[in-house]
C-alpha cells in the first residue's frame, strides 16, 4: 500500500490547480473549506445552467434515486423517455441517444456519419472539422480537434479530419472529395475564446452540404441549453442540421450528453452503439428538470436580458481600461485584454473571491449561471474593475 504525502497526491496531475478545495455551492456562489466565499461566473465550464444545487435539481435526483437509479439500457427507463420525446419536441431532430459526457457524445456524432458513409456514400468517412475547434478528449474527438496543442499528443490520430477555417466557404469547399461524408463545428468556438461562425456562414455551410449529400453535424455542447440565448445556438442562423451534439448544460451540473439526429442521419443498427451508463434515469431526471426550466420562453428572454446587460457592462470597463471589444452571444461572452494578462486577472480575482476563467493568454471568458442575477453581474463587474484598476496601478509604478 502507498500512502499518498499529501492529499492531492492521490489525484492524477493532469492540469495545474489551486490549492483551493470546494466544499458547498448555492445558485452564484461557492464556498472552499475553509470557508472563504467566492462568485463564480465559471459554472463549471458552463455546465450548472441553473447555478449550483438549485432546488429543481435536488428534487428530481432525490426524488428518482429514491425511485430508480441504473436499470441497465438494455431496458427502458420512463425518465430517458420522456428526455427523448423533450428534447426532440423542441428541436429539429428526431432520435436521441444519451451519453455521460460530451466527448462521449460527439464520438457517437463521428460513428453515425462513418456509418451513414457506410450505407449511403461507398465507405466515405472524411468529417471536416475546424481550426481552432474542440471536440473533447477521447482519441477521435482530441483528432477532430483543431486545438493545436493537440497536435503532437497520441500519435498516430484516428486519420479523417481535415481542418478548414471558420467563416470561410470556400476553405470548407477545398476539402469536399470522394471521402467526405459530414461537416462538423461548433456554432462559437468556446474553448479556444468565444469565437463565433457568422449567421451567414452556417447557412452557406447548410447549402453547401445539402448539395453534396453531406451530413451537418453542430456540436452544441457548450452553446446549447439556452447558453447562447436561445434553446439551441442554430436556431439563431434559422438553419436544421442532420445531427446536434449536447453536453454540460444538459444535466445542470449532473455528468449527462446527448447525440440528436433526423431520421435520415440516425442510421445505427444494433451493436453499433452503446454504454452501460447511456440513458441511466438518474441523469435523464436531471436532464428533464433542467430542460423544463430552461425552455420555457420567459427564462431564455432572460438569458439575453442579462447577456445583453453583461456584455454593456464589460464594453464599459473595458473603455475604462482601454481593453478591446466583447465576443459571443447570451451568456457565452469574452472580453478582449488586448495584452497577454488573462492568466494574472484569473489569480487576482481567485485571491478576490471571483471565479474568472482566460482561455487565451489575452481573453477572459463570462460563462455564469443562465439565472446569474443583475446584482451579481454588477458585483463581478465591480470586482473586475477593481482588479484591472490595481494591475493598471501596478503598471504604471513599474
Ligand atoms: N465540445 C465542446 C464544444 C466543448 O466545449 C467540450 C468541453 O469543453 C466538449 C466537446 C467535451 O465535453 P466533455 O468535457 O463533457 O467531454
Amino acid at each position: 500500500m502507498t500512502i499518498a504525502t499529501h492529499p492531492f497526491d492521490a489525484l492524477m496531475d493532469i492540469t495545474p490547480r489551486p490549492h483551493i478545495v470546494f466544499a458547498r455551492g448555492e445558485g452564484s456562489r461557492l464556498w472552499d473549506d475553509t470557508g472563504k466565499r467566492y462568485l463564480d461566473f465559471i459554472q463549471g465550464w458552463a455546465v450548472n445552467s441553473l447555478g449550483h444545487s438549485p432546488p429543481v435539481l435536488i428534487d428530481a435526483l432525490t426524488a428518482q434515486a429514491k425511485r430508480l437509479i441504473t436499470p441497465s439500457p438494455a431496458f427502458y427507463n420512463d425518465a430517458s423517455l420522456k428526455l427523448a420525446a423533450a428534447l426532440i419536441a423542441h428541436s429539429a431532430f428526431d432520435q436521441v441517444f444519451f451519453t455521460s459526457s460530451g466527448a462521449e457524445a460527439n464520438e457517437g456524432a463521428i460513428k453515425l456519419a462513418r456509418k451513414f458513409g457506410a450505407l449511403h456514400r461507398n465507405g466515405a468517412y472524411e468529417i471536416i472539422t475546424f481550426e481552432n475547434s474542440f471536440h473533447g478528449r477521447t482519441l477521435a474527438t482530441m483528432s477532430a480537434s483543431g486545438k493545436k496543442a493537440f497536435e503532437p499528443l497520441f500519435e498516430p490520430k484516428v486519420p479523417g479530419f481535415p481542418k478548414a477555417i471558420t467563416n470561410d466557404i470556400a476553405s470548407v469547399e477545398r476539402l469536399i472529395g470522394a471521402n467526405t461524408i459530414a461537416v462538423m463545428l461548433e456554432p462559437i468556438q468556446g474553448e479556444s475564446g468565444v469565437w463565433p461562425a457568422t449567421p451567414e456562414f452556417l447557412q452557406a455551410l447548410r447549402a453547401l452540404t445539402k448539395e453534396h449529400g453531406l451530413l451537418l453535424i453542430v456540436d452544441e455542447i457548450q452553446t446549447g441549453m439556452g447558453r447562447t440565448g436561445t434553446l439551441f445556438n442554430y436556431e439563431q442562423a434559422s438553419i436544421a442540421p442532420d445531427i446536434m451534439t449536447l453536453g454540460k448544460g444538459i444535466g445542470g451540473g449532473a455528468p449527462l450528453g446527448a447525440l440528436l439526429a433526423t431520421n435520415h442521419a440516425a442510421v445505427f443498427e444494433h451493436g453499433d452503439q452503446g454504454g452501460t451508463f447511456n440513458g441511466n434515469p438518474l441523469m435523464c431526471a436531471a436532464g428533464l428538470a433542467v430542460l423544463t426550466h430552461i425552455a420555457e420562453p420567459a427564462f431564455l428572454k432572460s438569458v439575453r436580458d442579462h447577456g445583453l446587460f453583461l456584455a454593456d457592462e464589460l464594453q464599459r470597463i473595458s473603455a475604462r481600461h482601454g481593453l478591446g471589444g466583447v465576443r459571443g452571444s447570451g451568456l457565452l461572452l469574452a472580453l478582449d485584454l488586448k495584452r497577454p494578462i488573462a492568466a494574472a486577472v484569473v489569480a487576482a480575482a481567485l485571491e478576490d473571491g471571483l471565479l474568472l476563467n482566460a482561455p487565451r493568454p489575452d481573453a477572459l471568458r463570462l460563462m455564469p449561471a443562465l439565472n446569474v442575477t443583475r446584482a451579481e453581474i454588477s458585483q463581478m463587474i465591480a470586482m473586475l474593475d477593481a482588479i484591472l484598476t490595481r494591475m493598471g496601478a501596478a503598471r504604471c509604478v513599474g
